[in-house]
């Protein structure tokens, strides 16, 4: 069983009707909805605002919440600086130490990204409804499992674009073109150290992306791809003893 926590910002859909009307419920919970109608994936959430729109202690991330957590997906947009340092480190440390994360879109300059970044994670970005096309580079990637065609395409997304300053990834799985004319790395995997990411560029908060059949067999996918394979590992560097005698 995958232990995933999907986590918001949740302060769209709290703050504007137009958003409330796609994501009733909350991005996080239109996420959990689709991952946890399988059977290997549990799903938990995590927001940083309640239900009554008050911020919660720690950005509603425990250290106990950490420790059962397998898989986590990040969606934030407008409050990245209300998560305190001290919680992004431990969310990073995580990572580091062996917890897959899935960052969907502006989640590239939330605070964990950036800190697993070591970069600006800038980009270029316009709101015009443009049709993105996500092209597939690899389709024998198990993140990229099942999806058939050269490309897909969103009727509507928030365009991003290059220069987007991020290290070069281990692997680009998706090049998303724009009707407006850019291109941007929309589906990125990185290392780092234990842990697995993978940076997802579709899921702009007024389009019904996280709907989409083939965006939820990717996120799927990657929850299963991201998803440790041990225990998490100490973050430590010990002083050992000779393995031979002398
Ligand atoms: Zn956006």
């Amino acid at each position: 069983m995958i232990r995933v926590t999907v986590w918001n910002e949740y302060c769209h859909e709290q703050e504007e009707e137009r958003i409330r009307k796609v994501y009733p419920n909350g991005i996080h919970n239109a996420i959990k909805d689709f991952l946890g109608a399988n059977d290997d994936i549990q799903v938990t959430t995590a927001t940083l605002y309640d239900e009554n729109k008050q911020l919660r202690e720690n950005a509603g991330i425990t250290d106990e919440l950490l420790a059962n957590t397998d898989v986590m997906f990040w969606w934030g947009h407008v409050r990245h600086g209300e998560v305190p340092d001290e919680i992004a480190i431990k969310v990073k440390e995580a990572v580091l130490s062996g917890m897959g994360i899935v960052f969907l879109h502006s989640a590239h300059h939330s605070k964990p990204f950036k800190m697993l970044m070591g970069t600006t994670c800038n980009l270029g970005w316009r709101e015009s409804d443009d049709k993105e096309r996500l092209w597939i580079l690899d389709h024998n990637h198990p993140i990229m499992a099942g999806i058939e065609g050269r490309y897909f395409e969103l009727e509507g997304e928030e365009t991003y674009t290059e220069p987007f300053g991020v290290p070069d990834p281990d692997k680009l799985l998706l090049i998303g073109w724009y009707n407006g004319g850019e291109v941007f790395r929309s589906g990125c995997i990185w290392r780092r150290e234990n842990g697995k990411v993978f940076y997802f560029q579709p899921g702009h908060e007024s389009y019904p992306t996280f709907y989409n059949p083939t965006v939820q067999k990717i996120l799927t996918n990657a929850a299963r791809w991201v998803a440790p394979v041990c225990p998490r590992m100490p973050l430590e560097c010990p002083w050992v003893a000779r393995l031979e005698e002398k």
